[in-house]
């Protein structure tokens, strides 16, 4: 199995400090999770009524994000039970963590909030498979993990593949060939991850997902992260020009980060058949970013997240001279990427167990 986990820790370049853009989308989703809790979690459908309400977020990293986000599940729930007179019923939250092992759960342990109104428990292991029991969820979320394949499609790394993608780290900017691999990769992951999520969430239960999206027809160099990666792939490759690494080794890397566009995702979930769809749309992330969102925080962005799968193909020693290359290109092509904030780029899709 293979994982890449962000930056663990709290040091300048952790996944803990650099979250920032993944912050903005939480907060985007926030007001949305409100409403579907308001609207659509029926807690009288779960019967007998509940002693604990559980709560899963799949890919919860290291913190603080994933806290804010079952906070924000766990006061509109609060608020539902209130509203319908049930006060005296409230039950017991508990929020189960997941993340792959090698997520640096020490770190998110260490940083619970103390005043939390929940029992954490974390729970390791590829969301793309079972994790908990049968019908045992109420409430799953997932933010801005679902975007990470299982693995690299295979045909990417074969030179007599016409998929493989010389001198890019992924689809962004590369032939059709290509962006099919990774498509077909997303699809095969997402049909387990459904399957999974089908058994464990209660009849009634919502799930929440967020992930970066894509509107249809928009070509994927328009969105942030399509910048962020034609940056890394240039970077790397004016590396290899000077030839502090091969062009062999920047054509066997790629990145395993897909964003389906809503006619996808709905398709794949029409065709599992557990959940109805409550709602599938795109939101730009832009309007919540201040304007000291620039160059070099969007390098610690990508180092946070990236640095370790970086790492592990082209060797630690490369890391800091990349960084600095990819600020010089933040700075170079800031047009781009300020138009890139201003794309639909955050899918929301939530979905109900039937
Ligand atoms: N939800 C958090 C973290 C996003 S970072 C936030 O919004 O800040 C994405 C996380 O997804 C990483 O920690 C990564 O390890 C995790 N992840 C990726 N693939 C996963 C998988 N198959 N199973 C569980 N976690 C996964």
């Amino acid at each position: 199995m293979e994982s890449y986990p962000m930056n663990g820790g709290d040091g300048t370049f952790s996944y803990n400090k650099n979250s920032y853009l993944q912050r903005a989308s939480t907060n985007v989703s926030r007001a949305t999770i409100d409403k579907v809790i308001a609207e659509k979690l029926d807690i009288k459908q779960f019967s007998p009524a509940l002693t604990t309400f559980q709560i899963a977020d799949l890919g919860c990293s290291i913190g603080p994000n994933t806290f804010l986000a079952v906070q924000n599940i766990i006061e509109a729930v609060r608020r539902k039970y209130e509203s319908q007179g049930l006060s005296s019923q409230l039950p017991d939250f508990q929020v189960l963590f997941n993340d792959h092992a090698s997520n640096d759960f020490n770190t998110l342990f260490a940083s619970l909030p103390s005043d939390r109104p929940y029992y954490a428990a974390g729970v390791p292991g590829s969301f793309h498979g079972r994790l908990f029991p049968k019908a045992s969820l109420h409430f799953v979320h997932s933010s801005y993990a679902l975007q990470w394949l299982s693995k690299v499609p295979k045909e990417l790394i074969d030179p007599n593949s016409p998929a493989f993608n010389r001198g890019r780290v992924h689809y962004t900017s590369a032939p059709r060939e290509v962006s099919d691999a990774y498509t077909s990769q997303y699809a095969k992951d997402m049909v387990k991850f459904l399957h999974a999520r089908g058994e464990e969430i209660a009849s009634g239960g919502i799930m929440v997902l967020v992930m970066p999206g894509i509107a249809n027809g928009i070509p994927y160099s328009c969105m942030p992260s399509g910048v962020m990666f034609d940056l890394l792939g240039f970077s790397l490759m004016d590396m290899a020009k000077e030839g502090i690494i091969s062009e062999a080794q920047v054509d066997s890397f790629n990145l395993p980060v897909y964003a389906p566009s809503p006619d996808e995702l709905t398709a794949l979930v029409e065709s599992n058949g557990c959940f109805s769809i409550e709602r599938m749309d795109l939101a730009a992330i832009g309007s919540k970013i201040d304007d000291s969102f620039g160059g070099h925080a969007c390098m610690l962005h990508l180092r946070a997240g990236m640095e370790g799968i970086i790492n592990k193909h082209f060797g630690s020693e490369i890391i800091d001279d990349l960084f600095d290359r990819y600020l010089g290109k933040t700075n170079e092509f800031s047009d781009r990427l300020n138009s890139s904030v201003r794309q639909g780029s955050q899918l929301v899709a939530i979905l109900k167990r039937k």
